[in-house]
């Protein structure tokens, strides 16, 4: 992509509304547009970060075992009152009246729907256990929605419903979204820790949140010092090995971590061995047996032809709060610094001298032979001056710059700048494809 002709319109000045710097670089790199209160507009290079992070986390589902549906954004109210929810979801609930004067909402989680979906089709303890997902904009009218996409009122998650036999079924469906959760949060570049958290009225003890440590999270956490080590992936772990998966489990929901509501002195490590640090809650998976199959009739007949209610788990993750989360996490004072999977290009090529024959032709050849090396680049040959660029650049935060220039020109070579370490070699024109790496 050539800068002359992206829309990426990028600031120079802080913008007033914007309290943390996620929101802030989000704005500044032109990345958003908000457009209501709590509601984004996503541009060009903001919208390919989402699709980078849904394409992540859509493939780690799969790979899970979950099975990607669609439905949509608004349901009839009567889904709701069949499950209890619809009074009890008070204002955080956008209601919507049809041209019919039918009950209509805006959906802010899917389990009434899926499980209606659910009913219509599995009859039988044959066709268990399913898991289904999908990744859809849901609406909530939080109460004061700020930070940017990070507490939005329109916002997209992925969600997923497990539905099982039995409660050590269902227990196996929920350690597979737990390991699938840290396989995802680590294929994004960021580390997640998974902490216990409340169950509410339903009980039980499967309940997790996943957090990712930043200064600005809005919980205090406290969490133990082995996180730094432990292999949260599981390497080799194959999701049909229930088993090992149990072992694995049971081995990561040992290492303490807490958030400020359930930290107590007592029970947890000594103190000498915690981190105390802010998180950022970037999924959260729910094991609550049949609170919906029961009320809404999810059952299905057993082996012995006794019909049993379906036991459910649904887990969600905050895939538009993600973009701003992994900023808060990973920037300087200068921008943004993107882990290099889902960086909206995998290089930014500076043109120092735009209009200068021998600069733009060597920029050119080497647009053509990165792109058909397999990578994306951003080419900026705007007419503008160097220290622009630069900023620019950096605020962008592509893992790699090469900047090529007049001196260098006579030399053969460009300057290769590494975003995360700053640091700066000379690179002979014909070795930089390979300097990348490999696509
Ligand atoms: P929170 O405690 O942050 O309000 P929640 O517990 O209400 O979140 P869940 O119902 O567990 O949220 O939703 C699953 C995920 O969706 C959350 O872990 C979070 O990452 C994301 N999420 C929830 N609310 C918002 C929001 N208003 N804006 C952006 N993402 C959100
Ligand atoms: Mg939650």
């Amino acid at each position: 992509m050539k800068r002359s002709q992206y829309f990426l319109p990028t600031l120079k000045e802080n913008p007033k509304e914007a309290e943390i710097v996620s929101h802030r670089y989000m704005l500044r790199a032109g990345m958003i547009k908000q457009t209501s209160a709590g509601i984004y507009a996503w541009l060009p290079m903001g919208l390919k970060v989402l699709k980078k992070i849904e394409a992540i986390v859509r493939e780690e589902q799969n790979k899970a075992g979950a099975q990607e549906v669609l439905m949509p954004t608004i349901q009839p109210a009567d889904l709701w009152k069949e499950s209890g929810r619809y009074d009890a979801y008070g204002k955080e609930m956008l209601r919507i009246m049809d041209r019919g004067d039918r009950e209509m909402l805006f959906g802010p989680t899917n389990e009434e729907m899926i499980t209606d979906i659910f009913r219509a089709h599995v009859k039988s303890y044959k066709d268990l256990p399913k898991n289904l997902y999908h990744i859809q904009w849901k609406f909530r009218d939080e109460v004061r929605p700020r930070f940017g996409v990070m507490r939005g009122r329109e916002f997209l998650m992925k969600d997923a419903y497990s539905f099982d036999l039995s409660p050590e079924d269902a227990r196996i469906s929920y350690q597979k979204m737990f390991l699938s959760y840290l396989r995802t949060f680590r294929r994004l570049g960021v580390k997640a820790i998974p902490m216990k958290a409340d169950t509410g009225p339903i009980g039980g003890d499967l309940s997790h949140e996943f957090i990712i440590l930043a200064d600005t999270g809005e919980s205090e956490v406290y969490t133990d010092k082995k996180w730094n080590d432990v292999d949260v992936t599981a390497q080799g772990l194959s999701y049909d090995d229930t088993a090992a998966l149990e072992t694995y489990f049971t081995e990561m929901t040992n290492i303490y971590a807490a958030t400020d509501e359930i930290h107590d002195a007592e029970s947890a490590p000594p103190s000498n061995e915690l981190d105390v640090a802010r998180g950022i809650e970037v999924g959260h998976i729910f094991y609550f047996g049949t609170k919906y199959s029961k009320a809404m009739g999810a059952s299905v007949q057993n082996k012995d032809g006794s019909i049993v209610d379906v036991e459910m788990g649904s887990y969600g993750i905050g895939v538009s709060r993600l973009v701003g989360a992994i900023i808060e996490a990973s920037h300087d004072d200068n921008g943004i610094i993107w882990p290099v999977e889902i960086a909206p290009f995998d290089a930014g090529l500076i043109n120092l001298r735009s209009g200068d024959a021998a600069c733009d032709k060597a920029c050119e050849d080497l647009y053509q032979q990165l792109q058909d090396a397999g990578f994306d680049v951003l080419l900026d040959d705007r007419d503008a001056r160097a220290g622009d660029k630069f900023a620019d650049m950096d605020l962008i935060g592509l893992p790699y710059q090469i900047i090529i220039g007049p001196k260098g020109l006579e030399k053969g070579s460009a300057e290769v700048k590494n975003r995360a370490t700053g640091e700066t070699k000379d690179v002979a024109l014909d070795q930089i494809v390979s300097i990348l790496g490999n696509k």
